[in-house]
């Protein structure tokens, strides 16, 4: 099965699965964190392990599938609190059936493929990873920081040295605020202020393979702050149907950004 992968800092690897799911490796002289762990059809233990030669530790930047139901492969995840119930919810035997169909269906993974086996994989091993928890890797220290917003447990990783932040789905071009489990909008507009204040000149998402200015930020907030269903167009997603779900979006420069949210928010 083919991963994209960027190299785009000496210690970072970044990949993408074939179901449009990021996940990275930050390698840090003694120890590794990988960011997110994907969907678990793919062994991408076997993948990653390629790739380092220290000991290492599994951080999910939230409890949604695409991040977190690949923890299976793993001894441990480290999750945000928060996000703990999500995570179950998430890697229930009804979501990983959907999801395995829908790999099928877009012809992923073939008949053969063990599908019994995957849909009642237990829950990963996991331990709380709280906010605030610096993590030394020898050669350079990760913070992870609160972003709650797509999530109410959502978490990013600053690579503090390197002025690099992992936002996972918390900051991203398209956001999904309309879920159950996202806030309102009013409190993912004063995370990204937040973190916005924060000492970082780049970040990377968790579903595009582009190292991106922290300039679009204001993008992301200017978005964010203008979005009401005057403006917006009524949506609706296949398997996250909602009522009331509104897309609103704008072009800068070659970047379409946007937001989808519910109004009123249940
Ligand atoms: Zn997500």
């Amino acid at each position: 099965m083919n991963f994209n992968v960027i190299n785009p800092y000496p210690f970072v690897y970044h990949f993408r699965d074939p179901q449009g799911v990021c996940f990275s490796i930050i390698k840090g002289k003694d120890k590794a964190i990988v960011v997110d762990c994907g969907y678990g059809i793919f062994n991408i233990r076997e993948l990653i392990e390629n790739y380092i030669d220290t000991p290492y530790m599994v951080i999910c930047t939230h409890g949604h599938m695409d991040h977190s139901s690949g923890g299976f492969l793993f001894d441990k995840i480290y999750l945000p609190e928060k996000d703990i119930e999500l995570y179950k919810k998430h890697n229930s035997v009804e979501k990983r059936t959907k999801n395995i169909m829908d790999a099928l269906n877009k012809q992923l993974i073939t008949d053969e493929y063990d599908k019994e086996t995957y849909i009642n994989m237990p829950l990963a091993n996991y331990e709380i990873i709280e906010i605030g928890t610096v993590i030394d890797l020898g050669d350079m220290h990760v913070e992870i920081i609160a972003m709650e917003g797509h999530t109410k447990g959502s978490i990013g990783l600053l690579v503090k040295e390197h002025k690099l932040l992992f936002t996972g789905d918390a900051a991203i071009s398209m956001i999904w605020m309309f879920l159950e489990e996202s806030t309102d909008k009013a409190t993912y507009i004063e995370m990204l202020k937040r973190v916005m204040k924060l000492d970082f000149t780049h970040f990377i998402t968790g579903h595009l393979m582009t190292v991106f200015e922290k300039k679009i930020f204001e993008h992301y907030l200017e978005v964010a702050i203008e979005a009401k269903p005057e403006n917006s167009e009524r949506v609706t997603f296949h398997n996250f149907e909602r009522p009331n779900t509104f897309q609103y979006a704008k072009k800068f420069n070659d970047l379409n950004i946007g937001i989808c949210y519910q109004e009123p928010k249940e």
